[in-house]
């Protein structure tokens, strides 16, 4: 499946990887909807894009929000023609021990992580399904999807449960020729990880310089953060796989942090 005039639907993409990956899918002759809770930067993306607005569209949506998932998929198949593939990317990060961890902030991020994949995959499969020509749903994982660190429970938490949705939709869509991957990396410089160095500075007691290189980057083969553009190039390559041989699958890209 090449990417050349298929529909895609992005979350999060607004800002930091999702931006990237949207960037990439166009350069690659996709349509994209730029969906975020943020809907001026969601529609200031779609216009920086394609000032024509023919190939790109700006669309408000909370994922944790059922009806507005379900419309914001609606419209965006209304103005398309169709749903190709979804990338599952909006996500945010909070840090804290877990005996400190406010029960309502587990609640947010397993919400926004989990309940948004599951809400926006129930969403696209529907089209796929009716189209009757496949499509390709990607989650955005995380090292946290196989890996764990301290002050992120709900974080590593729903980074895992990923794995387990994707696996499922792999073996519920295969029939469909629905396939479903996790990519997973290391730390991106984005504004979700610029908040956590001062953050984590604080909770664990070192200076922001020690966060990134102790450990942030302690484990990469090179000590050099992963660009948003080595995710988004990963998404290009696994929306467009075109057989069931990459399904259920996690790709993580994080510089050789973690080793499979
Ligand atoms: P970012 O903060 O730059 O962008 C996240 C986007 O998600 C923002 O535009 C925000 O408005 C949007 N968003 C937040 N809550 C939303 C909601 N309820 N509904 C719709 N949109 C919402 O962050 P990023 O670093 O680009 O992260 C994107 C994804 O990548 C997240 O799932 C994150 O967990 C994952 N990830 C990031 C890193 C990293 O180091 N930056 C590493 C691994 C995985």
């Amino acid at each position: 499946m090449s990417l050349q005039d298929k529909v895609a639907i992005v979350t999060g993409a607004a800002s930091g990887i999702g931006k990237d990956i949207a960037r990439e899918f166009l350069a690659n002759g996709a349509k994209v909807a730029i969906a975020d809770l943020n809907v001026e930067a969601a529609n200031a993306t779609a216009r920086e894009f394609d000032p024509s607005g023919a190939r790109t569209m700006g669309v408000a949506m909370d994922v944790t929000d059922e009806d507005q998932v379900n419309a914001g998929i609606e419209a965006i198949a209304a103005r398309f023609g169709s749903i190709d593939v979804l990338v599952s990317n909006a996500g945010i990060q909070i840090v804290a021990p877990i005996d400190e961890f406010k029960y309502a902030d587990w609640k947010k991020l397993l919400a926004i992580h989990l309940d948004g994949a599951f809400l926006t995959t129930q969403a696209c499969l529907k089209h796929m399904y009716a189209q009757g020509r496949g499509g390709s749903i990607l989650y955005m994982g995380s090292v946290h999807s196989k890996e764990a660190s301290v002050l992120k429970a709900p974080y590593v938490t729903a980074k895992h449960g990923l794995i387990g949705l994707a696996k499922v939709v792999a073996k519920e869509g295969a029939k469909h020729g629905v396939r479903s991957n996790v990519i997973c990396p290391g730390f991106v410089r984005t504004p979700l990880v610029d908040k956590q160095i001062p953050e984590q500075a604080q909770a664990l007691g070192l200076s922001e310089e020690e966060v990134i290189k102790k450990v942030m980057l302690k484990d990469t083969v090179d000590g050099e953060f992963t660009t948003v553009n080595d995710v988004a190039r990963t998404a290009v390559f696994l929306a467009g796989f075109p057989t069931n041989a990459l399904t259920g699958q996690s790709i993580v890209v994080s510089h050789g942090w973690y080793m499979q």
